[in-house]
């Protein structure tokens, strides 16, 4: 058993304040944390967060891991992880498959449950003297050029520098005034685990059909699959609709994975992209889906919080004595304004492209898929592309 560490001394001022106490927030604190800088960390506890954020697993992209193992979480979240190194993806009669080992990557993804990552970077916290934790939500903001004062739980604190990892409806993004607009894909996604009858082999499967998009991920329970399923139909976690969807996965899936049984609740969020006009005010950068959020059928989302983490890594280490200067937040913003709009909009279009049910637009997609399928550096591109991103 861990305990949290004490000091007799009052902590030091924070140069960062990091505002959301999800993954975000706790990877941001703790990059910072490695690189000695002090920081507060404001947000509530994630337990009884009602948003269906705790049933979610995520795929890691190999950059990510990177991250984990940098600030020394990895160790923590091998053993409850699952490695994906081969993935195959089916729409109406055609099939790719992609390997890791045709892009010379090690691996594709890692599978983690949101609740075994967020665990591993709070005990992770309890260990770096140089964060300051508050579990509440800040109820005051005021930013000058100079610092930014922030007021939670009783208690005030002042910083060179905000960080709103506060979400898709980000607090500290509503108190920046910066614009933001999204685009509703008038749909669902569903997420539910199911208990497999034969093991996945560590095998993520995908189908594109009739205009919905449906996930098969491998967990660290060899017999274990997390599903992610995009779907326009109302009601979608009904008893019904999951009896008969079980019974339709099972039928396309070809009995691959045998019996499949739901473990738990499936549990539904509207699907958005969210984009905002800046990522970036005075004193204050925007993180994770506070800054962007993306359609879940690339399992990107929280990988393109962490490019935004990595690009600020990189300009604290150069900006050191002040990381909420304007020099830093101008830099910021030039490094994620064209990058997070490119993978946002790619996204999109291929989310667009995939979803289409008319007869010759399905036709065209399976002769794209043929291609892909036969051309091995195509298919190469696109895994490089698809596990680390330029
Ligand atoms: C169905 C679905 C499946 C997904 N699958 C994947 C996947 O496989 N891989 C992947 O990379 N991404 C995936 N994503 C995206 C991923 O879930 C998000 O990008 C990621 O969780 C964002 O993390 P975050 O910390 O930025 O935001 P959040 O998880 O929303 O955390 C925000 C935190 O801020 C706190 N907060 C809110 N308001 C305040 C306030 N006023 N003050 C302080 N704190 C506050 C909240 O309580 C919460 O703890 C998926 C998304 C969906 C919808």
């Amino acid at each position: 058993m861990s305990s949290r560490r004490t000091s007799s001394h009052a902590p030091a001022a924070p140069t960062i304040a990091v505002v959301g106490g999800g993954i975000m927030g706790a990877l941001t604190a703790l990059t910072a944390a490695h690189l000695g800088i002090n920081v507060a960390w404001i947000g509530p506890a994630e337990q009884g967060r009602t948003d269906g954020a705790d049933a979610r697993n995520y795929a890691l992209s190999p950059l990510t891991v990177d991250l984990l193992k940098q600030i020394g979480v990895w160790p923590a979240v091998a053993p409850l992880s699952c490695t994906v190194s081969r993935m195959e993806v089916f729409s109406g009669k055609a099939r790719i498959d992609l390997s890791a080992t045709d892009a010379g990557a090690e691996f594709l993804s890692v599978m983690v449950l949101h609740r075994d990552l967020l665990s591993a970077l709070e005990q992770a916290v309890q260990f770096r003297p140089q964060i300051q934790r508050i579990t509440a939500r800040p109820d005051q903001i005021s930013v000058t050029k100079d610092q930014v004062t922030l007021t939670a739980g009783g208690q005030t604190c002042t910083a060179q520098l905000v960080v709103g990892a506060d979400g898709a409806r980000s607090w500290v993004r509503s108190q920046t005034g910066i614009l933001w607009g999204q685009r509703d894909y008038a749909q669902q996604g569903v997420v539910a685990t199911f208990q497999t009858e034969y093991p996945h082999g560590g095998v993520a499967t995908q189908w594109f059909d009739q205009g919905e998009i449906l996930a098969l991920l491998p967990l660290a329970d060899s017999h274990q699959l997390s599903m992610v399923w995009s779907t326009s139909r109302p009601e979608p976690t009904s008893a019904a609709v999951m009896d008969e969807f079980v019974a339709g996965i099972q039928e396309r899936s070809q009995g691959r994975f045998g019996k499949l049984t739901l473990v738990g609740d499936a549990v539904s969020a509207p699907l958005r992209m969210m984009i905002t006009e800046q990522q970036s005010a005075l004193r204050t950068v925007l993180v994770g889906d506070a800054a962007h959020t993306v359609h879940p059928l690339a399992g990107y989302g929280l990988n393109l919080g962490v490019q935004d983490l990595l690009s600020l890594e990189a300009l604290w280490k150069e900006h050191r004595h002040d990381p909420g200067s304007t020099i830093a937040i101008h830099a910021y913003e030039k490094s994620r304004r064209f990058r997070v709009k490119r993978v946002q909009w790619g996204l999109d279009v291929l989310q667009r492209l995939v979803t289409q049910s008319h007869p010759a637009l399905s036709r065209l997609r399976e002769f794209g898929m043929r291609l892909v399928a036969d051309i091995g550096p195509l298919r190469q591109f696109l895994i490089k592309q698809a596990i680390s991103p330029q």
